[in-house]
C-alpha cells in the first residue's frame, strides 16, 4: 500500500439492504483499521433495539429533536426509513477527513442519493446480498424486526437492489471473508 494512500481522507458511502450484513461486515474492517476508519455516528427516532446505546450504535433523537436539527441544516443528509427519520449530523465529519480519516456512512438509498449531488467525490459502495431469498431469511433469522417492520424493509430493499447501477462498486456479500477481501481492496488500493 502506498504511503499517499495510506495518509489519504475521504467520504465513503455505503449502502445496501437491510439484513445484508454490512453491520457485520463494517464491524470487521473497523477491527483490521481501528486508526484509519471512522464510523459517522447517525441520529434516528426508532426506539433503540436492545444492546444498542445512545451515542454508540446512534443518537437516538425524539422526532422534535431530529426535525429542530435538520431545520437548522445540521444533517449532510436526512431519510425517512420504514416510518422512521435517520440522518447523519455534519458535525465532525469534516474535520475527521481532514485529519486523514476514511470516514464510512452506513446510510439507506435516499441518503445515498442526497451525498452523491452534494458530495460528487464521495465514494458509494453497494453491498447487495445473493438473492432476496437470502436477505428474508437474514432478516427473519436475526429476530430483531416485527413481521410488519421485515415487510417494509424487504420491500426498501428491491427499491435499493433495483438502484445498484448508481453506486461506484457493487459488493455481494454472500461469504463474509471475500466480501471483507473486496471492501479493502476498494477502500486502500483503487
Ligand atoms: P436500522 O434501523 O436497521 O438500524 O437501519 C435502517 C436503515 O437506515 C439501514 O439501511 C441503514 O443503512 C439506514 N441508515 C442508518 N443511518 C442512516 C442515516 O444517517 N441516513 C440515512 N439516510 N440512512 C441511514
Amino acid at each position: 500500500m502506498s504511503e499517499s494512500k495510506l495518509s489519504e481522507g475521504k467520504l465513503i458511502v455505503v449502502t445496501g439492504p437491510s439484513g445484508v450484513g454490512k453491520g457485520t461486515l463494517l464491524r470487521r474492517l473497523l477491527e483490521l483499521y481501528p486508526d484509519r476508519i471512522l464510523f459517522s455516528i447517525s441520529a434516528t427516532t426508532r426506539s433503540p433495539r436492545i444492546g444498542e446505546e445512545h451515542g454508540r450504535e446512534y443518537f437516538f433523537w425524539s422526532h422534535a429533536e431530529f426535525e429542530q436539527k435538520r431545520d437548522a441544516n445540521e444533517f449532510l443528509e436526512w431519510a425517512e426509513y420504514a416510518g422512521n427519520l435517520y440522518g447523519t449530523p455534519r458535525q465532525a465529519i469534516d474535520q475527521a477527513i481532514a485529519l486523514g480519516h476514511i470516514v464510512l456512512l452506513e446510510i439507506e438509498l435516499e441518503g445515498a442519493r442526497q451525498v452523491a449531488r452534494s458530495l460528487p467525490d464521495a465514494q458509494r459502495i453497494f453491498i447487495a446480498p445473493p438473492s432476496m431469498q437470502v436477505l428474508e431469511s437474514r432478516l427473519r433469522d436475526r429476530c430483531t424486526d416485527s413481521d410488519k417492520q421485515i415487510i417494509k424493509r424487504l420491500h426498501h430493499a428491491e427499491l435499493e437492489v433495483a438502484a445498484a447501477n448508481e453506486f461506484d462498486v457493487t459488493i455481494i456479500n454472500d461469504d463474509l471473508e471475500v466480501a471483507l477481501q473486496q471492501l479493502e481492496k476498494v477502500l486502500f488500493h483503487d
